[in-house]
């Protein structure tokens, strides 16, 4: 494929898929949108380094706006695609700016899930997704307090980890255990008892009543139970939705994300989805999915780029992993695995350190590490044979640190 293409989201995928384009050699117009008004910025070190003040605004930067133009790539920033017609391959701009395309990649990303609870209208409520986000969260945390955290998933333990430093932390799961949808048991249970070393509760299995306030501002997060735990502020994390609005209004098929084939195509040929907002079938899950990773966006904006660059037809397969890191804890995840997926301990050492190993059908579909960069990295050699290789596991050697 030749000609104009568009990319809607100037974040992680956005960014990869533009500048690879271009050095692959793309001949024509690339033209980057994104609605947020900066350059092109990562999103993790919001939850850690940059929430902390240890990462500035310019560590956050993947590329310069200067760097960007000596490229030939076109930035739109600060505007939204509005609308996409699909037959004249046009996107319309919210400044009224019209782009024509022969390929479009759609790169939106995902936005956090509401609260849909009585107080959720409160201030003092945050969800982190943006670096505004993260400044007005810093900037309430420094204030001190009482900071209660609703959703045990990675962005709000990473979150807690910083915000102990500041005052009390509470984290309210609704689930039997953190963590219980992508991690093990093992892992899981890890991961709580340095949070609570860290001086933090945490109380699973809970019903969150409401958020009550004084004054307009959050002052308690009521339990079912009639227990009311003191708030100075909320920060939420229940999981984020696809930005995959403007296709589904345009006619392209999505079901909880834009649906894209093995090639990351949508249903109209001339469209591509890739990260946050793309559900494309895994090999490795053995089902489609979203997935929400650095690895993820810029694998697959890769991919796409390779594609219409003349690249090879076999279709997307990197194998996945992911990282969050929780104070002194560095969580790493290679493969993936499915909440039925067996867990078997392969090392534990000091520092935190622990290897699981996930098993599938007699073989390793995820390795969980935590303070053990290597065996993560022997584990993602390992898994690139998935899910081709012999059922079996990999060579022990490959998990062991
Ligand atoms: C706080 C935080 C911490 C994270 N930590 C980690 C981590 O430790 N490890 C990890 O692997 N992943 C982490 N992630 C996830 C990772 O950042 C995302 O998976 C990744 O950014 C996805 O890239 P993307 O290009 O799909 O979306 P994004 O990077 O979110 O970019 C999408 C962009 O599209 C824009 N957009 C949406 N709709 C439109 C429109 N109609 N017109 C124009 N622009 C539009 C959005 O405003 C956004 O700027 C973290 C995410 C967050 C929020």
């Amino acid at each position: 494929m030749n000609g104009d293409a568009v990319i809607l989201g100037a974040g992680q995928g956005g960014l990869t898929a533009a500048v690879t384009l271009r050095e692959r050699g793309w001949v024509g117009a690339i033209h980057l949108v994104g609605e947020e008004n900066r350059a092109p910025y990562q999103r993790p070190p919001l939850s850690k380094g940059y929430l902390s003040g240890v990462e500035s605004e310019h560590d956050l930067l993947l590329r310069s706006l200067e760097s960007l133009e000596r490229d030939q790539i076109a930035t739109h920033l600060g505007v939204a695609a509005s609308a996409l017609d699909t037959v004249r391959q046009r996107v319309v701009l919210s400044n009224g700016t019209e782009l024509a395309y022969n390929a479009l990649i759609f790169a939106t990303g995902s936005a956090p899930r509401r609260l849909s609870l009585a107080g959720s209208e409160l201030s003092g409520i945050h969800s982190v997704r943006t670096v505004q986000d993260s400044d007005t969260l810093r900037k309430d945390l420094e204030r001190g307090g009482d900071t209660v955290f609703i959703g045990g998933g990675f962005l709000n333990l990473e979150i807690a980890a910083e915000a102990s430093k500041h005052g009390r932390v509470t984290i309210l799961e609704v689930a039997p255990q953190i963590l219980g949808r992508v991690l093990s048991r093992e892992s899981a249970e890890a991961l709580a008892d340095f949070h609570s070393g860290l001086g933090i509760e945490i109380r699973c299995g809970v019903e969150i009543a409401g958020i009550t306030g004084d004054r307009g501002r959050v002052s308690a997060v009521e339990l079912q139970d009639g227990t009311a735990i003191p708030a100075s502020r909320v920060v939420v994390s229940i999981g984020a939705e696809p930005r995959d609005e403007l296709a589904r209004e345009a006619g392209i098929m999505t079901a909880g994300g834009i649906e894209v084939d093995m090639h990351l195509r949508s249903s109209d040929p001339r469209i591509f989805a890739i990260g946050d907002c793309a559900r494309y079938p895994s090999p490795f899950a053995e089902c489609e999915m979203r997935v929400e990773s650095v690895q993820n966006a810029t694998d697959q904006a890769r991919y796409v780029a390779g594609l219409l660059t003349g690249g090879p037809e076999s279709g997307y397969r990197a194998v996945p992993w992911f990282w969050s890191t929780q104070g002194e804890r560095r969580l790493q995840i290679a493969g993936i695995a499915m909440p039925g997926d067996a867990a078997r301990v392969v090392e534990r050492g000091d520092g935190g350190k622990l290897v699981v190993e996930r098993v599938r059908d007699g073989r390793v579909s995820a390795v969980e590490t935590i303070n053990a960069p290597g065996a993560h990295m022997r584990a993602r050699r390992a898994l690139a044979a998935f899910p081709d290789q012999a059922a079996s596991s990999p060579p022990r050697e490959h998990v062991q640190s």
